[in-house]
Order: C-alpha cells, then structure tokens, then sequence
C-alpha cells in the first residue's frame, strides 16, 4: 500500500472546479461523524496511442448512483453530468494516468443521526496511483484471514459502495499489517470467503474460476464483471459464483484479488498456506497481461469501455 500519490490542483466541488486548498469543509458536517457518504474509485490509463482514458467510467457512475440510491441521498446531477464532471477534472489535472474518487456525502453542519435533509454534495478529487498493492503486484499477496467478519447485508446494503463500510475494511487491513501479512481476507457472517478490505477475490481450480456470490456480502465489482468476461472469452475458463470455504481456497490451484486500485494481484499465501506452487499462477499472469492491455486500448473490441478524454 505505498503507492498513493500526489493530489490533483483541482478538485471538482458542487458543481464548479476549485483549487485543490480552497475545497474546505467543516469539521461538523454530517457524513464525518456518521460515516453516511457513497463514493467510487476509478481509473484513468495512457492507452497505446498516447491518449489517456477512464475505464469503465459509466459502470463507475451507475454504481454510484445506485449507492446513493440505496442510502437515500439526492444527487442533484443527472449521470451524464457527473461523467462530464470526472472527464473535467481529469482534464483539469494534466495527469496522464491516475486515480479518480467522486464522494457523495451530506455536507450538513449539523449533528443529531436524523439529517435534516438529504441533499447531497459531490466532490471529486484525482491523485497518482501506481500498483495498489506494490511488489504484491508481480511476487503475489501474502494474505491472513481476519478475525473481524464481513459486515452481513442484513445489517448494511454491502453492495452499495459507503464510506462507513470501510470501517470494517480498516480494521481487518490494520490487523493484517500488524501481523506482518501484506493484505487482509474477510469471511462473511456464514464463514465463508467474502473479499479483500478493498478487493474482489477469485480462485482457479482444475480450470475453473470461482468467485464468491453477491449475498457473501461482496461489493458488485467493476473488475470482478470485466474479468468475469475475460476469463471466459478470451481464456476459455468456465466462471461460476458460488461460496468458496477456507479449505477450497487452501486448496486452490491459483488465488487473486480484483480491484480498480489493486487491478490483478496474486495471492501467493494465505494463513501461510502456500496456493499451488507458492507464486503467481498460469491464469494469473496471463489475466495480468490482458487487463493491462485492454485498459491501455491494446484490443479494439475491449476499446468501448474507453472513454477517451
Ligand atoms: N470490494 C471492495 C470492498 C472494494 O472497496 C473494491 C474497490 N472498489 C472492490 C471490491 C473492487 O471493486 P472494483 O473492481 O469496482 O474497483
């Protein structure tokens, strides 16, 4: 985790683009104290001709509108006009590849857990990103299983992508970093495996990939839906959604993580159990290589979920 960079000049604030210090908000507001806000984290790559693109930029936005759906907060935008929001304020960046984080939360200054009413603000800032996951990326994830479980979706919607799941997120990620493990894996309430603190999970198994289900309180992944269409198109691997235990995942041929920010990451180890050979497998790295070209436009049937700015 020792990639996150540099911030953008512009940060895109209810409606207008403003410098990066002159976005301010009061340390009373609302979504702060309650964690009640929905967000997404995108991606913008330098595809082969130079030109940079959002990948998968209106997945991303219905995503978030779905979100903000599910938490009842008013998006005073249309999704067409929070799309031109991202594009300009990549634009307004310079940068040539980087991170994108649209938050909607009640800028509200005043405290009580009834808002007093649910309009909500959208800010969008941009930073420099690089792998995720740092060497993880190409010497695979070594991963323990947290004490904490999933938060169950009869206790909050986990397929809306809230700030205030995170909470969860971060203890299980502290956690595995105090035990000396480079990433977390949450169980769900049933004890089977749900996903990384940020991160979407699959495993190979005598040729097949295997992904846990929405109901094991997985978030709907943008990486998980485009994998999903790689492994079956373009490797012939047959792809199915069902509960993983720990003992099929101790046994797996290959393990990886899926995620905008941690794009392919291996898993090499979990609760020091080697998976399979102990290094990135076959489908992983062949996985690896055609991400990385169709966010970068090498494949011009994949060049639709471009938006080239
Ligand atoms: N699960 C969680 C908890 C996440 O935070 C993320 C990152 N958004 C993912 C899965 C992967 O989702 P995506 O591929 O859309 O980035």
């Amino acid at each position: 985790m020792d990639s996150m960079g540099e911030f953008g000049e512009y940060v895109w604030f209810d409606g207008e683009l403003v410098p990066f210090n002159e976005a301010k908000i009061s340390v009373m507001t609302y979504s702060l104290h309650y964690g009640v806000g929905v967000f997404e984290g995108i991606r913008a790559y330098k595809t082969v001709d130079g030109r940079t693109a959002i990948f998968r930029l209106r997945e991303h936005v219905e995503r978030l509108f779905d979100s903000a759906k599910i938490y009842k907060l008013e998006l005073p935008y249309t999704p067409e006009e929070v799309e031109k929001a991202i594009i300009d304020t990549v634009k307004a960046s310079g940068f040539e590849e980087c991170y994108i984080r649209p938050l909607v939360f009640l800028n509200i200054p005043k405290l009580g857990v009834r808002p007093p009413q649910r309009k909500a603000s959208l800010a969008i800032g941009v930073l420099k990103m690089g792998r995720y996951m740092g060497e993880a990326y190409t010497k695979g994830a070594k991963v323990s299983t947290s004490a904490w479980r999933r938060i169950p979706p009869n206790s909050l919607p986990m397929n809306a992508k809230a700030t205030g799941h995170y909470i969860n997120s971060y203890l299980a990620s502290v956690e595995a970093a105090q035990r000396g493990y480079d990433e977390a894996l949450l169980l769900d309430i049933r004890g089977f495996v749900s996903e990384g603190p940020g991160q979407n999970i699959f495993i190979i198994k005598n040729g097949k990939a295997i992904t846990p289900p929405l109901y094991a309180s997985v978030l709907p992944g943008v990486t998980r839906e485009t994998v999903k269409i790689l492994l079956d198109r373009e490797l012939g691997i047959d792809v199915f959604e069902d509960d993983i235990s720990l003992g099929m995942l101790y046994s797996a041929d290959e393990a990886f993580f899926t995620g905008t920010a941690a794009e392919i990451t291996p898993i090499v180890e979990v609760d020091n159990i080697k998976i399979g050979s102990g290094t990135p497998g076959p489908v992983t790295r062949a996985l690896q290589q055609l991400y990385e070209d169709v966010v970068r436009g090498k494949i011009s049937k994949y060049r639709k979920w471009l938006t080239y700015i």
